[in-house]
């Protein structure tokens, strides 16, 4: 099996441990890759197609994309409909999914909730849906086996870090590792609403931690000070994502001070896309 090393860098005079997570693949990579463990070990033949929904800037898209070429599955991805520039842009992680054979169609708005809501009915056994943000259960047996390999690595740290949207995640890595500390921080509204959307898939342990960030930031919008610290992070020698890595970042060097080791959640292949929104701001 594939074991993701572990390298360190200094950030603010600090070391910090990074879980690469992020080199396991070019598309299909970080938490994604971990959340589609029990489709990758999948064989081939038992499938035939995987549906799945969202916005089309998402790293599970791009990731689902990956293993469906791999695995020569067709993949149907359902969204809202998208202007012209959405679907010409020529970068991004829609673009790549597109390239890697990704089906796109369009639901109208009025008729988008409906069709989720419904997409079970009409499917086969030979048909596997994944929900928005990972499949659940399946993404459990993933970080089941990311903790095996966090154990295995017998590095002394007494804590982890990984950054939320759905809490999948931090909330599973914090259930595998009981001995550990495990830092989260929401990108998605604030800490309430993730300990809402994470107790509804387990009650809460012990050792996760959520932090809550300085300030209140949209999810997936340009932010100076998310640049600031991207730029900083990757010369120190490790490239951390736009939209989740910043705001984790933040909080791990304003709100602790042991040595932690930060579980790379990917999403790297998203930068191009945001580093244009960046210059549209003027940012960059
Ligand atoms: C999807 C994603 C997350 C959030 O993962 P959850 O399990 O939904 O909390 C964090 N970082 C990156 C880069 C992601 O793509």
């Amino acid at each position: 099996m594939y074991n993701t090393p572990t390298t360190q860098i200094s950030v603010d005079g600090r070391v910090f441990y990074v879980k690469r997570d992020d080199l396991a693949d070019p598309f299909l990579a970080g938490n994604k890759f971990r959340k589609l463990h029990a489709l990758l070990q999948t064989p081939p033949q038992k499938l035939d197609k995987i549906i799945s929904y969202g916005g089309t800037q998402s790293n599970a898209m791009l990731a689902i994309a990956a293993m469906c070429r791999k695995k020569n599955w067709h993949f149907a991805y359902y969204t809202k409909p998208l202007s012209n520039t959405q679907k010409n842009e020529n970068y991004g992680n829609f673009f790549h999914s597109k390239k890697l054979g990704m089906e796109h169609v369009e639901i109208e708005e009025p008729y988008y909730k409906d069709f989720v809501a419904s997409m079970r009915l009409r499917m086969d056994e030979r048909t596997f849906v994944v929900d928005q943000g990972g499949a659940v259960e399946e993404a459990r047996l993933g970080l089941e086996v990311l903790a095996e390999e966090i154990r295995g690595s017998a590095l002394d740290v007494p804590s982890l870090a990984t950054p939320s949207g759905t809490g999948t995640t931090a909330l599973f890595l914090a259930l595998s590792l009981p001995e550990y500390k495990v830092y989260t921080t929401p990108c998605v509204g604030n800490s309430e609403y993730l300990k809402k959307q994470m107790s509804a898939l387990h009650p809460l342990p012990q050792n996760l931690i959520i932090l809550e960030p300085k300030k209140k930031y949209h999810f997936a919008k340009p932010y100076k000070e998310f640049l600031q610290i991207q730029q900083k992070l990757f010369s120190s020698g490790i490239e951390f994502d736009l939209i989740y890595a910043p705001s984790m970042w933040m909080a791990l060097l304003e709100q602790t001070q042991e040595e932690i080791l930060y579980i790379h959640s990917g999403g790297v292949s998203g930068n191009e896309s945001m580093l244009a929104r960046y210059r549209q701001k003027g940012f960059l």
